[in-house]
C-alpha cells in the first residue's frame, strides 16, 4: 500500500515535549497547494509505554478536546515515562466547523477506518492513525461525547472482546479513568469504527461518552481531566505529577456504576416525526413497559401523542438531545445496571492527584 500523504511535524522518538502538526496537503479554491494542519503533541522521556489519548473524532464533541487542550498544555516531559501522544482534534476540519463529520467530504472519521492513503480527506486521516500511530501505541484513550443530538450519562466505556484476557486489561484501564459510570457497550454498528482498529491491533482501549448536546459542562470537563489521568496512571505513563494541596480530599469516596448494554432492546428508535417529550431524566431508573418518551404529532393539535414504553428496566443512559424528533432517531437508551459503588482506583503509587482536575 502507498505511503500516507500526512506528514507529521514533530519527531515520535524525540525525547522533550513537541507541538506540532499532522500536514495533510489538501488543494482547495481557496488554498491552491494548502494543507489540513491537525494540531499534535508528543511528550517522551525515555522507554515505556506510549498512550495514545484523542478527542475531537466527531468534531461536535467537547469534553475530550479541551481536556486534552490542557494537558498538552501543560504535561512536562518529566512527568513522563515513555510516551504520550494527544491528538484533541483528531477529524479536524469536523471540529473547526462544529460538526459531527467533515464539511470537505461529509466523512465520519468513526466509520472510515481502516481509512485510504489515496481516499478522500477523512480516509487519509483514518489510514494514518491505523498504520502509522496504532502501531506506536499500547494504550488508547479516545473520548466522545453525544454531540449535537445526544446526550449521555457520562461513562467511560469497553467492548465484550473474543480475547477475554485483552478485555480483562481494557476493563481494568476503564476503572482507572473512573467516570461516574463504566459501560459495557453494545455497537449497532462496529465497522469502520476507530475502537474497532484499535482493539483488533491487539491494543487497551477505552472510549467514552461525557455528556453531550453539543457543549460540555464543568462536571463532564472534570470528569474527563481525572479520567486522563487516571488511565495515564493506571497505563504507567505518568511518572509522578506536581499539585497543589487541597483538591485531593474525597478520593476514597469516589465509585463507578457498571452499566452493560447487552442487546437491542436497550433502544428505543423513533418511528414518527415530531415534538418530543422525555419522561425519564438521564440517570433515571426504568421499568421494563413504562412510558419513557411521547412523540407529538408537530402539524396539529388535538391528536394523542405516541408512547414509546421502555423494554426493558435499567437506567437511562442516553436520549435525544434535540427537542424535535425525526423518524429513525435513537430516541433513548436503556441499559442494565450491573453493580454500584464499585471504588475508583487512586493510583496512590504515583501520587497523581486524579481527583483534582483544577490542580493541572
Ligand atoms: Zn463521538
Amino acid at each position: 500500500m502507498r505511503a500516507s500523504p500526512i506528514q507529521p511535524t514533530v519527531d515520535f522518538n524525540a525525547d522533550g515535549e513537541q507541538h506540532g502538526f499532522l500536514k495533510l496537503p489538501h488543494s482547495h479554491d481557496g488554498s491552491a497547494w494548502g494543507a489540513v494542519m491537525i494540531p499534535v503533541t508528543v511528550i517522551r522521556r525515555g522507554e515505556g509505554p506510549t498512550a495514545l489519548l484523542t478527542g475531537g473524532n466527531h468534531g461536535d464533541e467537547y469534553e475530550g478536546p479541551i481536556a486534552l487542550s490542557r494537558l498538552a498544555s501543560t504535561l512536562k516531559a518529566s512527568e513522563v515515562n515513555g510516551r504520550v501522544i494527544i491528538v484533541p482534534f483528531m477529524n479536524y476540519p469536523a471540529f473547526r466547523a462544529g460538526s459531527r463529520t467533515s464539511p470537505i467530504d461529509r466523512g465520519n472519521l468513526n466509520r472510515s477506518f481502516p481509512g485510504k492513503p489515496d481516499g478522500t480527506v477523512t480516509e487519509k486521516i483514518a489510514d494514518y492513525f491505523q498504520r502509522y500511530l496504532l502501531p506506536l501505541a499500547d494504550y488508547v484513550l479516545d473520548l466522545h461525547a453525544g454531540g449535537r443530538t445526544l446526550d449521555f450519562v457520562p461513562f467511560a466505556a469497553i467492548h465484550l472482546l473474543p480475547d477475554a484476557q485483552q478485555q480483562g486489561r481494557c476493563e481494568a484501564a476503564m476503572r482507572a479513568f473512573g467516570a461516574p459510570y463504566s459501560m459495557r457497550m453494545l455497537e449497532l454498528d462496529s465497522v469502520g469504527l476507530f475502537d474497532t482498529a484499535v482493539e483488533e491491533a491487539g491494543k487497551v482501549f477505552v472510549s467514552t461518552e461525557l455528556g453531550g448536546g453539543g457543549t460540555a459542562t464543568v462536571e463532564s470537563v472534570a470528569v474527563a481531566l481525572r479520567g486522563v489521568l487516571g488511565f495515564l496512571a493506571h497505563a504507567g505513563v505518568l511518572a509522578a505529577r506536581e499539585h497543589g494541596g487541597g483538591e485531593t480530599s474525597g478520593d476514597t469516596a469516589r465509585t463507578t456504576t457498571l452499566l452493560d448494554m447487552p442487546d437491542g432492546t436497550c433502544f428505543t428508535t423513533s418511528e414518527h416525526d415530531g415534538l418530543l417529550e422525555l419522561c425519564k431524566d438521564l440517570g433515571d431508573t426504568v421499568k421494563s413497559g413504562e412510558v419513557i418518551a411521547r412523540i407529538y404529532d408537530a402539524s396539529r393539535t388535538g391528536v394523542a401523542p405516541v408512547e414509546y414504553r421502555a423494554r426493558r428496566s435499567g437506567l437511562l443512559a442516553a436520549r435525544h438531545f434535540p427537542g424535535l424528533v425525526q423518524i429513525g432517531d435513537t430516541v433513548a437508551v436503556v441499559a442494565d445496571v450491573v453493580e454500584r459503588g464499585i471504588p475508583v482506583a487512586t493510583n496512590a503509587a504515583t501520587s497523581v492527584p486524579v481527583t483534582a482536575p483544577v490542580s493541572f
